[in-house]
């Protein structure tokens, strides 16, 4: 084949609505030397069928902000590309049967006001109005977002296809990637029937393939792609006069319609109807020995399976009657990919260098555009414009085996539009890892959660407290959980108290010259040995990319601790980067650590026995026995007291822990934790830290060290923003909360202005008061302002405070 182009920048197996979409968005950042291989036709995966609904509602500002895009792109598209499609901008209704979903919609529409999406909140006599087919007696609400429509997916596709094209990529179709070869210096050969191409970047854009086009990877380091597939129905009905009446009267078709409690959607098709359900009895594909994935399901479907979905029809047809009185013309059933939290993987393939994943798209019509982008300014930028953490490939890291995915997908499947209730803990799939006093913490009454697959306790229940999962089944701070909390708080500041702490990620870095390495890599400085600090990794653009705790034991010796679920992201970051002759490797899985704290702690140790010397200050770290066992004590304490970490290997956990609760130590839980770390202002990963906030706007100027003589990344851009002055402050609030402490992303208002928002809450025990971290303009981070944060559609009133910890400013209690 003469014009088969033998190299490329960028390689993307896959030609549905997103690898075609991360095409053209490489070529719009100028990298116009790129190839997609698609082994059919474009569209033959999932995109050809699917039923194209684009909405925007999402509870994750990361979410929305990626399916906005996609809808101020597909509105331009057209034109931009000179490509016509069928996209309808029909505005859609949430129905609300209850207290708790109405509060959700005041969050996402709050949410989407601030991406200015001009969201609404109707009645149900408003929703009639403009909906007069609806049955509305049983409702408390409705969400109305005027964005919402359905566009043509396969249209879509060609569209930015011609798109990509007119900037000079090529499409290749009928071409398979039947492999890839890795060369020394990292590049890349993707082979073909056709044959080689030679490549910087490979992208597995592959669909519901991508797990078997990632087993490709896994000799240069990659890991089975976390997914399974399931079976999604929709029907078509036939022509309803009624609706063909109104439609023309009115020039429009109906909004689409979504009865979330009930799940499914409904949507005006010509004029009849699209019904699709998420139904709870779901159907996994692909997932059994007995049904193995086709070499090829190119533009196929499965037979109906009406039976599966008729409840969920009968009450479609109680909401809306007129949908009773057409029968059925068509019935779409085709494989959607899920990944464990039905969220994409866009991103860094983990493990492997220059290969990059956009792929397990459960909703990728209306994610294909922001995708795109995203998937391009990792390939091309290197970072992106908003933090993606949420869809990044390494938040899952080795303990997604083909049962967990099988059963999480279900699951999520099956709750596709359930509330994700802060105390709520999902619970397919669970114990995937366990600390070595699980058994122990259970008996305790530890009411378990997981952290990056580990369980870990969230609370620990009294006999006769209520800790099924309908409990959990609201937004607001009491249940069974808080006097308990409370009790742990308590402990901690009156007393001691121990976190078990499975699952910390821990990497231990050496070799002659590594401090000097990580000097280069940071923002700040290193401790001495036998100290420990925090460090500051930033991107190039002087924003958040993670936090460490640096501990120290000799010049070039050192252990770097990180939050769970950054294990795989952190690791990389370092590996990504480690120069030949110095040694990183990941010991998560062989250490547990506990957190012991309290005023009695010291006292505690003492009257268990151990030779470590307890006078050694805050963040020292030392060798120590601790009831005749090996361990590490670090002096440091995430929930603000007295305290130390006790690090040791998992076999000599159980007669530590044993020892540390015979002396007298409360168990406490994560909420507990929370609550503590909260007054003391200390941030969370990917809540108050992350890349959508610079290291300045995050007040962390006193870990950044510009006077330094090594040129870390972000610098230049800190340097620079350093100049101009921050436009967000970093601001710790207390809220006149209701019922409900503020959650992630709520916004703060400021003279009937939006002016930033938080990036976590929590109600703390000790100052009893609801405490919530945040981001505000500049000009009003100053102590004392007064603001409102928007919790759930109520304002509540919110004091700027002081920049110190609320609880024990100066620290003293901590150094004691
Ligand atoms: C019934 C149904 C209704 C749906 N409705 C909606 C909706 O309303 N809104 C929404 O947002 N989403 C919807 N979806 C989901 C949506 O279809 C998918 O999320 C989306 O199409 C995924 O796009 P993709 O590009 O990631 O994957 P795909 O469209 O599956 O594309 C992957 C491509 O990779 C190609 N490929 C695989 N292996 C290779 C190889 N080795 N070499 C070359 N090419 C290869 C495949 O042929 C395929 O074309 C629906 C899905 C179903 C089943």
């Amino acid at each position: 084949m003469s014009d088969f182009p033998n190299k490329a920048r960028v390689v993307i197996i896959g030609g549905g609505v997103v690898g075609t979409s991360t095409l053209y968005h490489l070529g719009k950042k100028g990298w116009t030397d790129c190839v997609l291989l698609e082994k059919n036709e474009l569209t033959a995966g999932s995109t050809w069928h699917a039923a194209g609904n684009v909405p925007t509602f999402s509870t994750s500002w990361a979410i929305m902000n990626m399916q906005r895009y996609s809808t101020e792109l597909y509105s331009r598209l057209a034109d931009e590309v000179d490509y016509p499609m069928n996209y309808h901008v029909s505005g859609s209704i949430r129905l609300a049967h209850s207290k708790e979903r109405m509060q959700e919609f005041e969050r996402a529409c709050s949410m989407g006001r601030y991406q200015g999406i001009p969201m609404e909140m109707w009645t149900p006599e408003e929703a009639r109005a403009r909906y007069p087919f609806l049955e509305t007696h049983d409702l408390m609400g409705v969400l109305y977002d005027p964005t919402d429509g359905d566009i043509d997916p396969a249209q879509l596709t060609q569209a930015l296809a011609k798109g990509a094209r007119d900037l000079g990529q090529k499409i290749l179709r009928f071409t398979p990637a039947t492999g890839v070869t890795q060369h020394d210096d990292g590049t890349w050969t993707v082979h073909t029937e056709k044959g080689d191409i030679a490549c910087d970047y490979v992208v597995n854009a592959a669909g519901y393939y991508a797990q078997r086009v990632g087993e490709w990877f896994k000799q240069y380091g990659g890991r089975t792609v976390p997914m399974m597939v399931m079976s999604h129905q929709y029907l078509l009905s036939e022509e309803i006069p009624e609706i063909e009446a109104w439609s023309k009267e009115n020039g429009k078709k109906l909004p689409l319609l979504r009865d979330v409690d009930i799940s499914y959607y409904l949507r005006q098709e010509k004029n009849g109807f699209n019904l699709g359900p998420y139904e709870p009895n779901c159907r996994a594909h692909w997932a059994t020995a007995d049904d193995p994935m086709p070499e090829d399901f190119s533009f196929q479907l499965w037979n109906d399976d009406l039976d599966r979905i008729e409840d969920i029809v009968t009450d479609a047809m109680e909401r809306v009657p007129a949908l009773g009185t057409a029968g059925v013309s068509r019935v779409i059933n085709g494989p959607i990919p899920y990944a464990p939290d039905g969220l994409p993987l866009i991103g860094p393939m983990p493990g492997v260098k220059n290969a990059f994943e956009a792929c397990v798209f459960t909703f990728g019509i209306a994610q294909g555009g922001g995708a795109g982008k995203v998937a391009a300014e990792w390939i091309v930028d290197g970072h992106t414009e908003w933090d993606m953490w949420a869809v990044d490939p390494r938040r899952y890291t080795d303990y997604t085996d083909h049962d967990y995915c099988v059963q999480k997908g279900m699951e999520v499947y099956g709750n596709e539009y359930a509330m994700h209730f802060p105390h709520h803990e999902w619970p397919a799939a669970r114990d995937k890892k366990v600390s070595p006093v699980h058994a122990r913490i259970g008996e305790l009454g530890g009411v378990m959660g997981v952290y990056n697959g580990w369980e870990r306790a969230n609370w620990f229940a009294k006999a006769g407290d209520d800790t099924s999962l309908e409990a959990t089944h609201t937004w607001g701070r009491s249940g069974p959980w808080e006097q308990r909390i409370r009790e742990e708080c308590e402990a901690v500041r009156d007393g001691v108290g121990v976190l078990d702490l499975p699952g910390f990620s821990r990497f231990n870095l050496s070799g002659d010259g590594a401090a000097e390495w990580l000097r280069g890599m940071i923002t700040g400085g290193l401790p001495k040995a036998g100290r420990m600090n925090l460090m500051y990794f930033s991107d190039d653009c002087g924003r958040i990319l993670t936090e460490m705790s640096c501990l120290r034991h000799s010049e070039d010796h050192f252990t770097l601790i990180t939050a769970g679920a950054a294990q795989w992201h952190d690791f990389e970051l370092l590996k990504n980067a480690l120069p030949a002759g110095l040694s990183l490797t990941d010991h998560t899985t062989e250490y547990g650590t506990m957190i012991v704290t309290g005023p009695r702690s010291r006292d505690l140790f003492q009257a268990i026995g151990t030779e470590a010397d307890l006078s050694l200050p805050w963040l020292s770290h030392q060798p120590a026995t601790v009831a005749g066992r090996p361990c590490a004590l670090a002096r440091v304490s995430f929930a603000g007291e007295l305290g130390w970490e006790v690090h040791c290997a998992n076999e000599h956990q159980p007669a530590i822990y044993d020892a540390i609760l015979a002396a007298g130590a409360k168990p406490f839980g994560m909420y507990a934790l929370n609550a503590l770390r909260i007054e003391k202002g200390y941030r969370a990963w990917k809540g108050d830290l992350s890349t959508d906030y610079s290291l300045l706007e995050g007040g962390l100027d006193r870990f950044v060290k510009l006077d330094k003589p090594q040129d870390f990344p972000g610098k230049a851009a800190i340097l620079r923003e350093r100049q101009q002055g921050v436009k967000k402050r970093f601001v710790t609030l207390i809220v006149e909360a209701g019922d409900c402490d503020a959650p992630y992303m709520s916004c703060l208002w400021h003279d009937g202005q939006i002016v930033g928002e938080t990036t976590s809450g929590a109600w703390g025990y000790r100052v009893n008061a609801s405490v919530a971290l945040g981001m505000v303009r500049a000009d009003l981070a100053v102590p004392g302002t007064a603001l409102e944060v928007e919790i759930y559609g109520q304002k509540c009133r919110a004091v700027v405070q002081e920049d110190q910890p609320l609880w024990d400013p100066a620290n003293e209690r901590l150094r004691a």
